[in-house]
């Protein structure tokens, strides 16, 4: 069976997180007078061009690389304060996550700790993985029931989160991985999911990221990809357009970022599986954003639920789904 957006976001409880993220923006349009304006985070070129405003965030498309970013924005210590009190994470901790913990665990943390341990057999890097951003440890428990790892580290900042992953018995570090204290050389894989479209400084992340890996080391990365069907379709309209999300790489500028560095590029991919789903619900809850785009709109009403699958891989294939994976290895 396909997997499906309402699999791991039950519409009811989305429905009922709006007032949540209502909130969370107005926390942040409430201190817009701090954000602040900044150069391209993949190629830091500071010629760039309007791209949309939504909900009165700003957006920008960088001239150089096409890359898209919210700016002006906040700063580091504006999105610390922000994320310890977002009333949209407490509401996913509290009900949307444990309503679809094991599918997500089936459908997505199984299947990805599989794909890294294929990855570093095929490279034959083994040893000790570290990852960025933890959350439940969900990842770090499946990669474990793998057995492939001599040690898994979880770094996870956020007290409530580090607890979790320490009553799943993982080695955590509960701080930001600025200031994990670790010999450098002494990690093998180094992963992050989903971290990098949040971040003021993506660089500087990645530069944390990897000081610790040894030589040869592999830094793997997932996050949207700007140029996935979603955001071509609909440009700012799509939901991954938000007021968490700061950078929106593409994949040729997210290689950039990453060579630039000290990582070469090992492998590029958008192995997506939800790009196409998630524009037929966009499609069903406003048609009216469809009115000139015959092509999709025929793709996403079609009966035949084959040709909607047969979309879905060819996007895969073809790096034009909204779901990037990068992996580089450290010179
Ligand atoms: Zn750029």
């Amino acid at each position: 069976m396909k997997f499906k957006e309402i699999d791991i976001r039950p519409s009811d409880l989305m429905k009922l997180k709006e007032p949540a993220l209502e909130h969370d923006k107005q926390f942040l349009l409430a201190r817009k007078d701090e954000f602040i304006k900044v150069n391209c985070p993949a190629c830091c070129s500071d010629d760039h061009s309007e791209w949309a405003i939504k909900d009165n965030f700003d957006y920008t498309i960088c001239n150089q690389c096409n890359t898209v970013f919210m700016n002006p924005r906040a700063n580091e210590l504006l999105l610390a304060d922000f994320y310890k009190q977002s009333k949209n994470y407490e509401f996913w901790n509290k009900y949307i996550f444990p309503a679809s913990d094991e599918i997500r665990k089936e459908r997505i943390f199984k299947p990805r700790a599989q794909k890294v341990i294929d990855f570093c057999n095929k490279h034959e890097i083994n040893g000790t993985i570290l990852e960025v951003g933890a959350a439940y440890g969900t990842f770090c428990e499946a990669i474990k029931g793998f057995n492939y790892f001599q040690r898994i580290i979880a770094v996870e900042p956020t007290p409530d989160l580090a607890e979790t992953c320490r009553k799943k018995d993982l080695e955590v570090f509960q701080e930001p991985i600025e200031n994990v204290k670790l010999p450098n050389d002494s990690i093998d894989v180094v992963v992050s999911f989903e971290v990098m479209e949040h971040l003021f400084n993506p660089k500087d992340f990645i530069l944390n990221c990897t000081s610790m890996l040894k030589k040869g080391g592999l830094f793997i990365c997932t996050c949207p990809s700007i140029d996935g069907l979603g955001t071509l379709v609909l440009k700012e309209k799509a939901k991954v357009i938000d007021h968490e999300h700061l950078n929106y790489f593409s994949p040729s500028s997210l290689a950039l970022l990453f060579q630039d560095c000290s990582l070469e590029i090992v492998e590029v991919s958008t192995p997506g599986e939800l790009d196409v789903d998630l524009l037929k619900n966009a499609f069903l809850e406003n048609p009216e954003d469809f009115s000139d785009q015959q092509f999709i709109s025929k793709i996403l009403s079609s009966e035949e639920e084959n040709i909607r699958n047969n979309f879905q891989d060819f996007l895969k294939k073809n790096l034009l789904s909204s779901h990037l994976w990068i992996i580089g290895r450290k010179k």
